[in-house]
């Protein structure tokens, strides 16, 4: 899953980049509106977390154009204190849920779970396929109750499949899914990350869709 964090202050951009980055999702970050409102318009984020006070742009006026423009990715706005008329202006321009800062890291990441599970349509944190569950809060897949041991890509694309399970996803859903964009991309690794992924869980349960991609299953 893939989080476009659009934030000014370099030191909390930073600090949302990191813990983004440790809980297993890819990365991108603008610090201008215009550059945040081009790479939400263009990249396939599965969730944004705006500011709303930036340089060339404001955070509402990205987000009015986003979904005047029909993008529907999750937003969560990050307002000041005491400005509940942002958050009202926020909530009314598009956005799905907001935080006031300053906040715990915990909490973001608690609340961005919950709008990336609810737009792929999935009520729990915990994300079930046959004997394979994948809980999102801790990044951790396990099968039969056995932790999978996985590197951060690997995860990734098991997550990645996870929220879309039983759908065809092609390679360059999954490529645009599991890297930033400024990451040296290279869809043959995502047939080794599928290859490893094989190995680690039950036969038959990614199944290679002829001229598509792969669809997660449960195994027979
Ligand atoms: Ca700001």
């Amino acid at each position: 899953m893939r989080i476009l964090v659009v934030e000014d202050e370099p030191t909390l951009a930073a600090q949302l980049a990191e813990g983004l980055s440790s809980a297993g999702y890819a990365v991108d970050v603008a610090d201008n509106g215009v550059d945040a409102h081009f790479m939400g318009d263009t990249e396939p984020v599965d969730a944004v977390v705006l500011d709303l006070g930036l340089p060339r742009m404001d955070g509402i006026t990205v987000l009015k154009k986003w979904r005047a423009a029909g993008r529907t990715m999750p937003v969560l706005i990050l307002t000041a204190r005491d400005t509940w008329h942002e958050k009202v202006a926020g909530i009314d321009a598009g956005a799905d849920d907001y935080l006031t800062k300053p906040f715990h890291m915990e909490e973001l990441l608690a609340r961005l779970r919950a709008l990336i599970r609810r737009a792929s349509g999935h009520a729990s944190a915990e994300l079930s396929c046959g004997p394979l569950t994948l809980d999102t809060r801790a990044s951790r897949a396990t099968v039969d109750g056995q932790a999978l041991t996985l590197t951060s890509h690997e995860y990734r694309v098991l997550a990645y499949l996870m929220h879309h399970q039983g759908e065809a996803v092609s390679r360059t859903d999954l490529v645009e899914h599991i890297y930033a964009q400024d990451f040296d991309r290279d869809s043959n690794t995502v047939e080794v990350f599928i290859a490893r992924l094989r190995k680690k869980l039950p036969p038959g349960m990614i199944e290679t869709v002829r001229g598509l991609g792969y669809r997660l299953v449960t195994p027979q």
